[in-house]
């Protein structure tokens, strides 16, 4: 499959029509961006890391139930992968407490909270992705159904158990994540964007060790180390 022309270009992905309708081939970018893309930087090498990590995440996924758009690994840095319409959402899934939400709430960092917490934020850069409910999502026209959005609630727990059951067996505590759904061409609501060291936070089981891009956010170093070692730990 090759790629025919750049469709979009958003913070970390490139995405390509091919010769095959509704087949995206979606390429990962070494860049990487916090706080709403105010802080910039580059990491040769995590482009390929996070398209293996996410990768073997979606086919992780699959085998568990969980509809996603992947299809398949290219190569070192693209996927094949099904088009969607985004739903304008980040829901975030979160299993201990920390980032936006101990600041918002000021719950102490690192309290484990005492269920799997699933918020929706607006997907909208020039409001800087503001946190939002069901109504909101209902007056802003991102949907009309309910049952949308208790289907989006209901696969983020559902992908919580399984990644969080996963990650504990690598000894790496799956702190929080966000996900992003999209409606393939019949309709149907499926995981989409990507699922990695970007997207989600991993603290070490025994150390506490942050193993994702609070590495880059934080000034921390070592951030290719880290998406070293989570891949390493996921494939071993
Ligand atoms: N997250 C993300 N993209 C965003 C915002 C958050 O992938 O635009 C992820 C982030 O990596 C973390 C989770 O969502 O795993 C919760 O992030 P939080 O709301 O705490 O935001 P932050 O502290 O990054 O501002």
């Amino acid at each position: 499959m090759k790629k025919i022309k750049m469709l979009y270009e958003g913070k970390g992905k490139k995405l390509y029509s091919t010769e095959e309708t509704s087949v995206l081939i979606a390429e990962f970018k070494d860049d990487l961006t916090a706080f709403n893309a105010q802080k910039k930087g580059k990491e040769i090498g995590k482009g390929e890391l996070n398209c293996k990590i996410s990768s073997f995440l979606f086919e992780l996924l699959e085998k568990n139930g969980i509809s996603t758009h992947y299809i398949q690994r290219l190569d070192e840095q693209n996927i094949l992968c099904k088009e969607v319409k985004i739903i304008p959402i980040e829901v975030v899934a979160r299993n201990v407490a920390t980032g936006s939400l101990s600041k918002r709430l000021g719950i102490k960092e690192g309290s484990v909270l005492p269920f799997c917490l699933v918020e929706f934020y607006y997907k909208d850069d020039a409001l800087g992705d503001p946190l939002i409910n069901d109504e909101h999502c209902r007056i802003l026209g991102i949907t009309n159904s309910q049952e949308e959005l208790e289907f989006l609630k209901s696969q983020a727990k559902k992908i919580n158990l399984i990644l969080k059951d996963f990650f504990d067996s690598k000894d790496l505590k799956l702190i929080d994540f966000k996900l992003e759904f999209g409606k393939d061409t019949k309709g149907n609501i499926i995981l989409a964007d990507e699922v990695s060291p970007d997207s989600c936070r991993f603290w070490d089981k025994n150390t506490n060790e942050k193993l994702d891009k609070d590495r880059f956010r934080q000034d921390l170093g070592d951030v290719k180390f880290a998406y070293e070692e989570v891949l390493r730990r996921i494939i071993t």
